[in-house]
């Protein structure tokens, strides 16, 4: 828990923000500020502020994060139709929580 950090507060049920799914590893919510239909944010617990801070014993994890999209994906009638999905990396790639997070935007097409 990162003092400050929207996310690490969210991930820890802090705000009123209502999770969509959540294991002992991830969290999943919608996007303040959609993109697009469908735009969760797939949310580690654990604090890590960019992809440039992953190491070799994060592998795991961000497996997960990704499989918890693809899980999503389905649960939200996306799977078929397509999606994306995205890291921004620090400032200069549009980040701006720095919490690690993976972005699942899609739902253009039903
Ligand atoms: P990024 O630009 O990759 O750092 O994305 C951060 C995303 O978090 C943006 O799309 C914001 O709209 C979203 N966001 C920021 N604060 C919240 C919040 N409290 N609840 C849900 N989404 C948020
Ligand atoms: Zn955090």
């Amino acid at each position: 828990m990162e003092t400050g950090c929207i996310f690490c507060s969210i991930a820890q049920e802090k705000t009123a923000t209502e999770l969509l799914y959540k294991n002992q590893n991830l969290v999943v919510f919608k996007d303040i500020k959609p993109h697009a239909p469908v735009h969760l944010l797939i949310v580690p617990k654990q604090h890590i502020r960019s992809i440039n801070d992953l190491t070799a014993a994060d592998l795991p994890l961000v497996s997960e994060l990704i499989v918890a999209a693809k899980n999503m994906a389905i649960e939200v009638g996306v799977k078929e139709t397509g999606y994306k999905l995205l890291f921004n990396v620090e400032r200069g790639g549009g980040q701006m929580v720095f919490h690690l997070h993976l972005h699942l935007i899609g739902g253009w097409i039903r």
